[in-house]
């Protein structure tokens, strides 16, 4: 999911401060898949067990986020991997910091209240619609470290780990749309769809 209504973030992968995400300076990033992609209506497999190759699909995926000057938040489902492995980077949201993200089989425990906000997907470019979410959301799921966390979010957070979660369903945002409005939308999921590399 792409940052909205702010200054794209500049950040270079190597001023990542994540603990113990590190982005390896040779690791390239990966090609996104767009809107008309078969694979982005698939439903990922939970990963099993977090190995070395794990790992370095999660490094991927940061470094191919940053690339994007703009990404908040990224499935695998969207670098054309299927495994259940969502990874956010939302920086500052109300003067708070947030630390990069990596989540091994999310699950959504429970969520609360109903709030709209808008929405764009790093795979669907230029596309935004406002889309009608629960507020706060508790997520389950294993860290980098194969550890069992539990996360309580609302604002952004619980946006971006809703939308990245939708991916490993084969959900995309302007699912959650009305038909009208998507129709709306039509011409330019069209040329996305239409496109060879909309960027
Ligand atoms: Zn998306």
């Amino acid at each position: 999911m792409p940052k909205r209504k702010r200054k794209p973030k500049s950040t270079a992968a190597s001023d990542v401060s994540g603990e113990d995400i590190v982005v390896l300076r040779e690791t390239v990033p990966l090609q996104l898949r767009y809107y008309g992609d078969p694979v982005l209506r698939k439903r990922a497999e939970p990963v099993a067990e977090i190995t070395d190759s794990e790992r370095q699909l999660a490094e991927q995926m940061l470094m191919t986020l940053y690339a994007t000057g703009n990404g908040i938040g990224l499935a695998a489902t969207q670098v054309g991997v299927l495994k259940r492995l969502i990874i956010v980077d939302i920086g500052e949201e109300d003067d708070e910091e947030y630390e990069p993200l990596v989540l091994f089989n999310p699950e959504l425990l429970s969520s609360d209240g109903e709030i709209v906000a808008e929405e764009g997907c790093l795979s669907i470019p230029d596309v935004t619609a406002d889309v009608k979410r629960p507020e706060s959301i508790v997520v389950e799921g294993v860290n980098l470290q194969c550890e069992a966390i539990r996360i309580e979010a609302d604002g952004l957070l619980a946006r971006v780990l809703q939308h990245e979660i939708d991916h490993l369903n084969g959900v995309l945002f302007i699912d959650r749309i009305s038909g009208l409005k998507r129709r709306l939308l039509s011409e330019e999921l069209t040329r996305i769809q239409q496109a060879e590399k909309p960027y």
